[in-house]
């Protein structure tokens, strides 16, 4: 009898394969024939409208785990607080052997540390005699235990990536508005990123606004992410900001339309001719106080009076005196990175909160001010609100299109151009228009 039953999972595990291999084929036959073409008049007919329940989080009920359903009595339920592996299983009648078995099966294949209260499970059985159990462990991933062979076996559901057009103006926040129109509002993160140098997404307002073409990532009929934005407008305050993704550049991946990295890159030091008189370090001996402390900065040592520069465009969020870091500068750059810049003997003129600077500005001369021996300036860096050693992080390179790739990313960036344009003409409220992949 096991034998049988692993021969049919394998059998369905070849025909997985084959249903992956066609969709791919398609896939890459709809790219080349038709997606880099975007008539607006067909799209308006093909739009469709957007199911809420996509994003209700609601209940996964497409069977696709592979096993033929017809010949068992199936039932489900989900992990109740508390309940073991063990017990779920004692709970469907399995002998102790099996149990041990699917345990030792499980090691490599599914980590019991993941079992989780909530998730679905299926149990599925022949004449009262359970044989599979199926764990969901989220829209994508499922384990199958063969409760007569005692294995194990970690299989998925095929995705979809289905290409959509979206496009409209901003009435609240970006979230809200991607919600308010029916557009998967994941989007918004993903677009703060794709702009994240060139964009505050706190300051966008009302008359701003966007069209994206990007991917989204189905299971059956449901979107479970939102997957490659391949272009993106936002006009913000008037001002357009362009993104192409390409992909031939190494770690770069968003342009601007004239093929610069839309990624920037920090300064390594905030000031020039210096050097380094402490590094970044989680515990040291600190000169004035005599303690072991630890250093969360890089301090660049120079003469009093040099000046420092900001090392990357952005906002700042607070120029004034404290106690310890002395006269001192933070600049917000987007909403991931900040930097700081401690005992300035003088904060430059116009320095203050809310003002922008760019790269390379000056912000203020080094100083000994605050808890310091000797003129440096304290060169502090975060990510995410952490304080972090800039040296020790690897940043995107922001290099420009390359130019053996010039002609390449031209005639990518003119096609998404014109699909761009087309959807802008579409001055309407939720559009979403999609070529999609035929379901496998
Ligand atoms: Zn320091």
């Amino acid at each position: 009898m096991p034998v049988d039953r692993t021969a049919q999972t394998g059998q369905y595990i070849l025909l997985r394969n084959w249903i992956y291999i066609a969709t791919a084929c398609i896939f890459v036959v709809i790219l080349v024939i038709g997606g880099l073409r975007f008539d607006p008049a067909e799209s308006v007919t093909n739009s469709v409208a957007v199911d809420d329940s996509l994003h209700t989080g609601a209940d996964f009920e497409v069977d696709g785990y592979g096993i033929e359903a017809d010949a068992f009595e199936t039932s489900s339920g989900r992990i109740r607080r508390n309940q073991t592996f063990s017990d779920l299983l004692r709970d469907v009648g399995i002998e102790y052997p099996i149990v041990q078995s699917l345990i030792e099966s499980s090691e490599g294949t599914f980590d019991l540390r993941g079992w989780q209260a909530g998730k679905k499970y299926t149990v599925y059985r022949k004449d009262n005699l359970p044989e599979y159990l199926v764990y969901e462990h989220n829209a994508v991933q499922f384990f199958i235990f063969d409760l007569v062979g005692g294995k194990v076996y970690r299989d998925s559901r095929p995705i979809r990536i289905k290409r959509h057009y979206a496009q409209g103006s901003i009435t609240g926040s970006l979230y809200q508005t991607l919600l308010d129109q029916g557009v998967d509002p994941t989007l918004a993160y993903e677009l703060s990123e794709v702009f994240a140098w060139q964009i505050d997404f706190y300051r966008i307002q009302q008359g701003d606004k966007y069209e994206v073409i990007y991917d989204e990532r189905l299971v059956g009929d449901r979107t479970i992410s939102v997957g490659q934005i391949h272009a993106a407008r936002f006009t913000h305050m008037k001002d357009e900001y362009l993104a192409f993704h390409f992909d031939r550049e190494g770690s770069v991946a968003y342009f601007d339309e004239e093929g610069n990295s839309l990624q920037k890159a920090f300064l390594k030091a905030p000031v020039k001719y210096s050097r380094i008189s402490s590094r970044y370090t989680g515990r040291r001996f600190h000169p004035v106080l005599k303690t072991y402390r630890a250093h969360l900065g890089t301090d660049y040592a120079a003469p009093t009076g040099t000046p420092i520069r900001a090392t990357g465009d952005g906002v700042i969020e607070e120029a004034g005196y404290r106690k310890y870091n002395g006269n001192w500068v933070k600049i917000r750059h987007n909403g991931t990175f900040s930097t700081g810049y401690l005992h300035m003997s003088r904060i430059a003129r116009g320095i203050k909160k809310g003002v922008h600077v760019k790269q390379g500005d000056l912000i203020g001369y080094v100083g000994s001010t605050g808890l310091a021996r000797g003129a440096h300036v304290c060169y502090r860096f975060w990510k995410n609100g952490s304080q972090v050693d800039p040296n020790r992080e690897e940043f995107p390179s922001a290099h420009p299109v390359s130019e053996e790739n010039t002609d390449l990313f031209a005639d990518l960036r003119d096609d998404y151009l014109h699909q761009l344009d087309s959807l802008a003409i579409m001055d309407s409220v939720p559009v979403i228009v999609n070529s999609s992949i035929p379901a496998p």
